[in-house]
């Protein structure tokens, strides 16, 4: 049998772990990427050219059966022409959504997913009156280009507002009020070019300063979960959705709260690499490439630790019965996401047992 050919945007480690899934399957990616030596560019070859460079993207969508990324910031102006060459999965109006918090939540508004309320501010006159409008405290964020709390201040007080101002203004940002949420969850699903829909259990998230620190999963909670679906659902029908889509949410009080979506596969997720039947990764490839849908029935008890600018001591993590190590191959840098690990359980109270110990092996920085 001939291979598929996937053509990924971005050689990070959610392209890496893409391409590792792919390879049983017969997929062969090939990576467009800056470094050689980039997480996906250590398992797979790179085409080597900036990830908004139209005649390097053409040179990768020649060579590929579909297209699809890790990284979801290139401009729709540079993803159109690619349409004419190959498939593009996701579909570029899900990134061009994606890209913009504020199209992103008239999006989910227009399907009837609560949403922060929230403005657009472009300029002082709109922010204050922003302020005005929606209180304090309040988060101010840059509508493009943010992501793991980049590019956000959360504000209290008059001071602090003037503060935010002046280290963001002058760029298109959205305000919105804080959500004083129990927890923060995520709904994973994919769908299949023939419009089927598998869903991933919840994923409990822990964020420190915007960034994931661990996930929980499956977090047991029918109704969210039913709930969490529903959104997942009417966002990926809308957009006629192909691959692995991600949407995050605030708990507060009984209700979801959506706060972004991903048209990738998520940090979030990686737990179910050795947590369910079929990886996110392996059905966002299974997805994309036409063939069916994986399950994605869990296997356990799972928990992911996120390393951050600190690679722990794999030989002592690797001593926590249960425990998988992932390391993406990237320098060190402080908040740079190095790797992560994943522990399986039978029963949550050995997961969460086995969560502490790791926890305690683990330094961020
Ligand atoms: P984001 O970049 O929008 O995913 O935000 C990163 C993290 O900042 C979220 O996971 C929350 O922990 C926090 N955050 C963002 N927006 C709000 C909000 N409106 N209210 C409370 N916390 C927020």
């Amino acid at each position: 049998m001939k291979p598929v050919r996937v053509g990924i945007v971005g050689a990070g480690q959610l392209g890496r772990m893409m391409a590792l899934a792919g390879y049983p399957l017969g997929v062969r990616c090939t990576f467009l990427d800056r470094a050689a030596d980039s997480p996906g560019g250590q398992v797979a070859p790179v085409l080597l050219g900036d990830l908004q460079d139209s005649a390097r993207l053409a040179e990768l969508a020649a060579g590929s059966d579909v297209v699809t990324f890790d990284w979801e910031n290139v401009a729709g102006a540079a993803l159109a022409p690619l349409e004419r060459l190959t498939a593009v999965r996701p579909p570029r109006i899900a990134l061009e959504v994606s890209q913009d918090r504020l199209t992103e939540k008239a999006l989910f508004s227009r399907l009837r997913i609560p949403v922060a309320p929230h403005a657009a501010v472009n300029g002082e006159a709109q922010y204050r009156a922003a302020i005005r409008k929606l209180g304090l405290p309040g988060v101010l964020k840059t509508r493009r280009l943010g992501y793991d709390g980049k590019g956000q201040i959360v504000i209290a007080s008059a001071q602090e507002a003037d503060a935010a101002w002046s280290r963001l203004g002058g760029t298109d940002l959205i305000y919105e009020r804080f959500q004083n949420f129990s927890r923060e969850v995520s709904i994973i699903g994919a769908r299949g070019i023939g419009g089927d829909i598998v869903y991933y259990p919840l994923s409990a998230n822990v964020h420190a300063g915007g960034v994931l620190r661990h996930t929980i999963a499956p977090f047991a909670n029918a109704a969210l979960e039913r709930s969490a679906r529903a959104h997942l659902k009417r966002v990926m029908l809308a957009l006629d959705y192909v691959g692995v889509l991600t949407i995050e949410f605030f708990v507060v009080g009984a209700r979801l709260v959506a706060n972004e979506m991903a048209p990738r596969v998520h940090n979030s997720g990686h737990w179910t690499i050795e947590g369910c039947v079929t990886s996110q990764f392996e059905n966002h490839i299974r997805a994309i490439c036409g063939l069916p849908l994986g399950s994605t029935r869990p296997l356990g008890h799972a928990a992911m630790i996120n390393f951050l600018g600190i690679m722990p001591e794999r030989a002592r993590l690797l001593a926590v019965d249960g425990l998988a190590f992932h390391d993406y191959g990237k320098e060190p840098r402080p908040g740079r996401k190095l790797g992560h690990c994943t522990i399986l359980k039978d029963r949550a109270k050995d997961r969460a047992l086995a969560l502490e110990l790791a926890l305690r092996l683990i330094q961020w920085s």
